[in-house]
């Protein structure tokens, strides 16, 4: 899925991002999303937010986990460095 990602950032070890995630269904939509990835214990939680149908339905989408994937690739650029490990 194509993202674009608006901003990313690195708080007390959890990456933050608000992105905007192009629409499978609906050419020229753009989905406005926020994530957080960080890990508890030994579980890495995603949190997310999206305007798209699926989420006001409840339902989880496929914005979210793309944001996070290109969140976590771009935090690592970040100085300092960010892992998940
Ligand atoms: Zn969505």
């Amino acid at each position: 899925m194509e993202v674009k990602l608006i901003e990313v950032k690195r708080i007390r070890g959890r990456v933050h991002a608000v992105a905007l995630v192009k629409s499978a269904s609906r050419p020229g939509l753009w989905h406005r999303v926020h994530v957080d990835v960080y890990r508890a214990s030994n579980r890495i939680i995603i949190e997310g937010q999206c305007d798209c149908e699926a989420f006001r339905y409840g339902l989880p989408c496929r914005h979210i986990l793309a944001a996070a994937d290109k969140a976590i690739i771009n935090a690592r650029l970040i100085k300092g460095g960010w892992g998940l490990n």
